[in-house]
């Protein structure tokens, strides 16, 4: 795993988790994307408009404006304790979550 780190238009920065093959992750919950090219936010910081299948949609969930980090963690308590109404993975359990999340480097 490692970082990948970007200066955003507004002078924060983001910090992306890469897998060891290359995918990016999902801030929130960790899932590694389907698409090497693939990534939540663009090289200035700027929201995809994705929605990843926790329900997070960047550009929306995060009010667009980084820093991101708070509105992340905020979100991913919701989808740890299945709060989020609006997602669209297989139901997960509580364990296979945080087994997820240890590809963003949260235990
Ligand atoms: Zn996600």
């Amino acid at each position: 795993m490692r970082k990948e780190i970007i200066n955003t238009w507004n002078g924060e920065k983001v910090e992306l988790n890469i897998s060891s093959d290359e995918y990016c992750c999902c801030p929130v919950c960790g899932r590694k994307s389907d698409d090497k090219e693939w990534r939540p936010y663009d090289k200035n910081g700027h929201p995809s408009y994705d929605i990843c299948s926790c329900g997070f949609e960047y550009g929306f969930d995060d009010d667009g404006e980084p820093p991101y980090e708070k509105s992340w963690s905020n979100y991913r308590k919701k989808w740890l304790n299945n709060e989020i109404e609006q997602h669209f993975d297989k139901k997960m359990t509580k364990s296979e979550k945080l087994v997820q999340l240890k590809n963003i480097g949260i235990e």
